[in-house]
């Protein structure tokens, strides 16, 4: 083979396998973590690499885009393309600016910014990194040479050691196609979830400040056994969030409202059903991002069991329920405590 041939491919060969797996799939978490939760995806890059960038997105977007499909929408954004944006700001507020400006007011917490840059050090791409740290978003890169500044910046970065701009570049393409493809993979396997609020939906709601402490205490609510049946027959999860700060008050303790829970399956595999997951918050007030009305529980469960949280529900009985709802991405069904409309719930759920 010829020299220069031989030597470029084996190159490529050598600087694209020289990434660990471990870390291509802290890539593909990171994406697939957005898409579930709903959060919105930005990328950017100069030169050859905003083609790149471009690339990617378009990659992104119809992936996962499937004519009459039910799934969720991928919030994916290029921050190149829009070419009188980029002068405008360039223009007025110099080359620098014309990343951050487009996203400061609106990039937000767990959002992530892609970057693709070969030196890691460009002006434009530290300052939209700065930026999107500063209010809560992830970064995640695609450097070459040793990284540069923008290496320090990222919450995970893959780094192709070579300053080679063509080498560093072709490893690009490469990995965002193994992440489109494998970011295929998941989306085809998510599924859609009901997410239950348990006292008071599922069971007898206790008196105000107390909770369920023994299983005498637990009393299933008229209909709610048929609607975690329907539920399932629908093709969604049940999976029931439930706050049980009760535990952090030692009034009961977490091991007893896990065989609860199991009590509750074995109730409903009478009837043929049962609840997919259970999550609770055992902590106290402020304590955590578990308890409602934060959503922890829900994003905990959208990565466990891959659930789409914008194609998903909450049923609930309080404010707390659909503040967390709201947090999470979800649509929100409000029910009165203790009182199930069942065929009202499942037509909203069917449509
Ligand atoms: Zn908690």
């Amino acid at each position: 083979m010829d020299k220069i041939i031989k030597h470029y491919l084996s190159s490529q060969c050598k600087i694209i396998n020289s990434i660990p797996e471990r870390k291509i799939l802290e890539a593909v978490n990171f994406f697939k973590q957005a898409y579930l939760c709903g959060k919105k995806v930005f990328v950017i890059g100069n030169g050859g690499s905003s083609a790149i960038a471009e690339h990617f997105v378009c990659d992104l977007k119809k992936t996962i885009f499937k004519e009459n499909s039910k799934l969720a929408y991928f919030d994916v954004i290029s921050l190149v393309s829009n070419n009188s944006l980029l002068t405008a700001i360039a223009n007025d507020h110099g080359y620098d600016k014309v990343f951050s400006n487009q996203i400061k007011n609106f990039i937000s917490k767990d959002d992530i910014l892609v970057i693709f840059s070969v030196s890691g050090d460009s002006t434009n791409i530290v300052e939209a990194a700065r930026i999107s740290r500063g209010k809560g978003a992830k970064v995640v890169s695609f450097l070459g040479r040793n990284g540069g500044k923008v290496k320090k910046m990222s919450d995970i970065s893959l780094i192709f050691s070579s300053s080679s701009y063509s080498l560093v570049e072709g490893s690009f393409s490469v990995y965002t196609h193994l992440i489109t493809d494998y970011l295929k993979f998941i989306v085809s396997q998510s599924q859609r979830a009901v997410f239950i609020d348990r006292d008071g939906v599922l069971n007898k709601k206790p008196p105000k400040h107390d909770y369920v402490k023994n299983f005498s205490e637990f009393v299933w609510n008229a209909g709610s056994m048929k609607l975690i049946k329907a539920i399932n027959n629908l093709g969604f999860l049940s999976v029931v969030v439930t706050n049980q700060r009760g535990v952090a008050r030692k009034l009961m303790t977490g091991k007893f409202i896990e065989n609860l829970h199991i009590k509750m399956n074995r109730d409903l595999s009478k009837i043929g059903t049962k609840i997919d997951a259970f999550y609770y918050c055992p902590h106290g007030l402020n304590r955590c991002n578990c308890r409602k009305p934060q959503a922890g529980m829900l994003f905990s469960a959208a990565k466990d069991l891959n659930i789409r949280l914008k194609d998903s529900y909450l049923i609930g009985d309080s404010h707390d329920d659909e503040l967390a709802s709201i947090n999470a991405g979800c649509r929100f069904i409000k029910v009165d405590s203790d009182k199930l409309d069942v065929t009202k719930i499942i037509n909203k759920i069917s449509k």
